[in-house]
C-alpha cells in the first residue's frame, strides 16, 4: 500500500497572512503564499495520524474532509502546535473513540494543565476525550501499520521531538540538533525541516541553517515548513533553492 503525506499547515505561529501585515507576501493572491499553523497528515492503508493540532485544525480537518483520525503526535506543547485538541470532540461523538496523543511526559503535563477541563477529577462533560501516551522511554512506537522513532532536538531552550516514519522524517520548531540524532536520519529518502525565515532566529532554524542539516543528512528529496512571512513569496524563493529542496506549501502531497 501506497503511504502518502498532506501538509495540512506550513506556516509559523501566527500563519500567513499575519493579522494586519500589509507585505507582498500577506498580500499576494498565490495560494501558496497562504499558510496555516504548521500540521502534517500520514495516510496508509487504514490509518491516519496528524503531527500537531494547532489553532486551525478544526479548518484543516474539514477542507481536507478528514471525518476519523487515529492518532495525534505532538511535537511540543507550544499553541501554534495544540490549540487545536479541544476540536477532537467531534470525532470522539461520531466515531466513537477517545484520541490517542503521542507526546513527551512534558509536553502531556502541560496539556493537563492547557485543557484542565478535559482531565482528572473535575473533568467537565463533553470535554475532549485525550489519551495521552507519553513516548519518553521508547525507542519506537506504532499506530496501525506506521512505526515512528522519535528524534530530539532542542527549540532554544525548550525540548521539542520530531518523528521518523520509514523512509522520511519530519522535524519542527528545531533550532539545534546533536550528531547522535541526526544519525537517526541517516537513510531518510524525504525530510521535511523548519525553516523560518532568511535572517537567524532565536528558537527556530533560518533558511541556511535548514539547508545545512538537510545536507547532512543527504536525503532525495527536502520540504521546508514551518515558515514566516519574511522567508518571500514561493514563486521567487523556490527556483533559489539547492537541487532536491522546496518550499512546502499547504495542501501539497507527496508519496513516500
Ligand atoms: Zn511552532
Ligand atoms: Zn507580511
Ligand atoms: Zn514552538
Amino acid at each position: 500500500m501506497k503511504k502518502k503525506i498532506t501538509f495540512l499547515g506550513t506556516g509559523t505561529s501566527q500563519g500567513v497572512p499575519m493579522i494586519g501585515c500589509h507585505c507582498e507576501v500577506c498580500t499576494s493572491e498565490d495560494p501558496r503564499d497562504s499558510r496555516l499553523r504548521t500540521s502534517l497528515m500520514i495516510e496508509a492503508d487504514g490509518v491516519r495520524v496528524v503531527i500537531d493540532a494547532g489553532p486551525d485544525f478544526r479548518g484543516q480537518m474539514l477542507h481536507h474532509k478528514i471525518e476519523d483520525i487515529n492518532a495525534i503526535l505532538l511535537t511540543h506543547e507550544h499553541r501554534d502546535h495544540t490549540g487545536g485538541l479541544d476540536e477532537v470532540r467531534s470525532i470522539n461523538y461520531f466515531k466513537r473513540h477517545d484520541m490517542p496523543i503521542y507526546c513527551t511526559a512534558r509536553t502531556a503535563e502541560a496539556m493537563r494543565r492547557d485543557y484542565a477541563y478535559a482531565f482528572g477529577e473535575n473533568r467537565y462533560p463533553g470535554a475532549p476525550v485525550l489519551s495521552l501516551i507519553e513516548i519518553d522511554a521508547l525507542e519506537h512506537f506504532s499506530v496501525g501499520e506506521l512505526k515512528f522513532t522519535p528524534v530530539y532536538g532542542s527549540h532554544s531552550f525548550l525540548p521539542v521531538v520530531g518523528y521518523r516514519f520509514g523512509n522520511t522524517a519530519y522535524l519542527t520548531d528545531f533550532k539545534s540538533i546533536t550528531d547522535e540524532e541526526v544519525e537517526k536520519l541517516k537513510g531518510v529518502r524525504t525530510l521535511i525541516i523548519n525553516a523560518l525565515r532568511h535572517t537567524p532566529h532565536p528558537s527556530h532554524f533560518s533558511l541556511n541553517e535548514a539547508i545545512a542539516i538537510a545536507e547532512r543528512v543527504a536525503p532525495e528529496r527536502v520540504y521546508f515548513t514551518h515558515c514566516c512571512h519574511e522567508i518571500g513569496l514561493y514563486t521567487k524563493v523556490e527556483p533559489t533553492l539547492p537541487e532536491g529542496m522546496h518550499l512546502a506549501y499547504d495542501g501539497l502531497t507527496i508519496e513516500i
